[in-house]
């Protein structure tokens, strides 16, 4: 029997989000790795980017002190023609 051409065997893994296990055969054949499902990676990504929006929200907006007015300017092509 030639050894040389064996499958990768199927590896298991749990799904962070809901526990289940699941079977991938490889992280790159597996896009939601390494969560079981893209609904749970979205569900997880969305917990993230909530997460993120709260913290980096500020906490009393509308204190105008330290505003930096945007540079004015006309921009050049950059063509350099
Ligand atoms: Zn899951």
């Amino acid at each position: 029997m030639p050894a040389d051409s064996e499958p990768a065997p199927p590896r298991e893994g749990r799904c962070p989000r809901c526990g289940k296990r699941f079977a991938y055969a490889s992280v790159k054949a597996h896009k939601p790795f390494p969560f079981c499902s893209p609904k749970c990676r979205n569900v997880d990504l969305g917990l993230w980017f909530r997460e993120e929006y709260k913290i980096s929200s500020p906490l009393q907006p509308g204190s105008n002190e330290d505003e930096e007015d945007p540079p004015e300017g006309d921009f050049d092509d950059g063509t350099g023609r």
